[in-house]
This record gives structure tokens, sequence and C-alpha cells, in this order.
């Protein structure tokens, strides 16, 4: 039932980066990928899957992390929320108080919808309280020589992960950028439609975002708009690997670039923000690129078969700085 079971790198850069997703949604499924679910608890997962409604909530169950996990879990929970200096305390915080509440669920519409994700646990109060969320409308741009970021990427084996609210992709270590004099490696990437981010209020087909992390923990999401037109080769490979059931994960038996999903304009906006799923931590680097990638509508049809609506709504600017490349 689970045949690609996860390595222990995969595990752990899973671990560490699914800030930008729910943690412990995308940490059981490799936990049973090591064949620790009894078939009770299988059987238990598969009433409650079919009672899901697609696309809607899900389940997030922290206390389903086998024990092998938790030696890594937790402190790569730490290093994957801390998503910069103002947000060191979080973390733990967030790790011993899920312990005590092994379920939480939350998702893109119904009762616990965007508007209530502060709401949902004391660890995602930033989601409603925050006033450096993501996303927003990106307008009133300052235009600057900004610096290019360098982007060190290359051919790498990955792993397609079904999250319960997003396709996720987490690639082999070896993929940098280097931005304001730091060196971000490339943690994963994923998939929302539509595109979160809005450019002077118009919002693209999806969004592609691609989460990277620093030495000191910090985060900082690269940001490639989606727009219907021609196949996208590196987005079909992904499509190619799809697991076919949600929480499991697909080691695919090749490689892909991630220089093949980038524009040929490397201009980009930058701001600061915060994480689009809970806990909504702020300190997170945004650099979305200007000039949009086309993929096809057969392949924008396949994801939104899998998540119809999954971005959050625009968040208040609250009268940040927003740097745009001349
Ligand atoms: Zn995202």
């Amino acid at each position: 039932m689970f045949p690609f079971a996860a390595d222990r790198r995969w595990l752990s850069a899973l671990l560490a980066v699914s800030t930008a997703l729910a943690l412990a949604v995308t940490a059981a499924p490799h936990a049973r990928a090591q064949g620790e679910e009894t078939p009770e608890q299988l059987r238990q997962r598969l009433a409650e899957r079919l009672k899901e409604d697609i696309g809607s909530t899900t389940k997030v169950g922290t206390g389903a992390r086998s024990g092998k996990d938790k030696d890594k879990g937790p402190d790569k929970d730490r290093e994957g929320r801390r998503a910069g200096g103002k947000s060191t305390t979080l973390p733990s915080v967030a790790v011993a108080a899920s312990a005590a509440r092994p379920e939480v669920h939350w998702s893109y519409t119904g009762d616990n919808g965007p508007d209530r994700w502060g709401q949902l646990s004391p660890d995602w109060k930033q989601c409603a309280v925050g006033t450096r969320q993501s996303p927003i409308d990106i307008r009133d741009t300052i235009r600057v020589d900004q610096e290019a970021i360098r982007f060190d990427y290359r051919a790498s084996r990955f792993s397609v992960v079904d999250t319960g609210h997003t396709i996720q992709v987490n690639v082999s270590s070896g993929n940098f950028i280097e931005i304001m004099g730091r060196r971000f490696e490339l943690m994963q990437f994923h998939f929302h439609r539509p595109s979160e981010e809005r450019i002077n209020g118009r919002q693209y087909d999806m969004v592609a975002h691609l989460v990277h992390k620093d030495s000191d923990g910090r985060l900082a999401v690269i940001a490639v708009l989606l727009e219907r037109g021609q196949d996208q080769a590196l987005v079909q490979t992904v499509w190619n690997y799809l697991p076919l059931e949600r929480g499991d994960s697909y080691d695919a038996p090749v490689s892909i670039d991630l220089n093949q999903l980038l524009p040929k304009d490397k201009a980009y906006f930058t701001y600061m923000g915060s994480l689009t799923v809970p806990p909504c931590s702020e300190g997170v680097l945004w650099m979305v690129l200007r000039q949009p990638v086309q993929l096809s509508s057969q392949q924008i049809s396949i994801f939104s078969r899998l998540y119809p609506m999954n971005a959050r709504p625009l968040q208040a600017g609250s009268g940040r700085l927003i740097k745009e490349s001349n």
C-alpha cells in the first residue's frame, strides 16, 4: 500500500520545510510510509478519508507521528517554522501545544476556512493578528536597481506528496539561491490555484512557491506565476508522478531541474511577509518573479481536479514597502 518508502534525507527535508504547509499533514504520511501504520489505523484513516470533503477539511494529526520521527520531527519543526527573528519563540510553543491537541483541521473554505485559522489554535494567532501577512496585492511598488537573484539550481531527484492542501515536491539537497548576502537552500515547492498573490489586482491561473531556507532557518520564497498557454515541461514531469492517494508520497525515478520552471526575465517584486498557511509565521522574504510562465489548460485541469481552490485570500498591505526591479 505504501511502496514509496521515504529515505531519511527526504524525510528530514520534508519535516524541515513543510512550513508553507501544515507540518503534521506531511509528516504523518511519511511515518506511515515507513510501515508503522497498524491495520486499525489504516481502516480509521480510510474511514476519515471517505468522510472528507475533497478540497476542504483535512485531518492534521501530530499524534500519529512515530517515535522514530519524534527524534527529528520537533527539532526540524522548530527550524522549519522559524521564519525570522521575530518568530523564534513561536515554534517551540507550537510543538508543545500541538502535543496536547493532536488534531487541528484547517481548510480553504467553510468553518475552518482562512478567516477562522487564527482561532483554530493558539499557535496560529498570527493568522488573525499579524500585520506582515501573505499573500498581498502587489501594487504601489518602488522601482529600483535590485540585485539579481543568483539561482544555483541543478538536476535533482524529487518526491511528490499530496499533502491534503496542495501538491508538494520535495527536492534533494544541492539547490540554492543567493540574495542579500545570504545563501538559501531549496527545500520544496508546491502549487496554488489560483495564484495567491496578485499584481495590481490581477490574479493568475496558478502559482508555484519555491521554499528556501538558510542556515539560520530563515525562509525565502520565490513565487513563479503560472498562466494558461503552452505545456510546461517541469510541471508535466511532476504531474507524471502524482501519488494516487492523498497523504502518499511518490519517489520519482527521474530528475528535475528547477531552472526549467523559471521565466527568462528574472526581474522580481520583493517584500516581507508570512507563510500563507497556518501557523502564518512572519519574517518570510518573498520574491515574486514578474514574468509569468505558461502551462497548458490540461495541466491546470489536472491540478484543479485535486485542488480546485487552495489560495488564501489577500491580506492587508499595512504600508509595507514593496520593491520592484527596474
Ligand atoms: Zn504556498
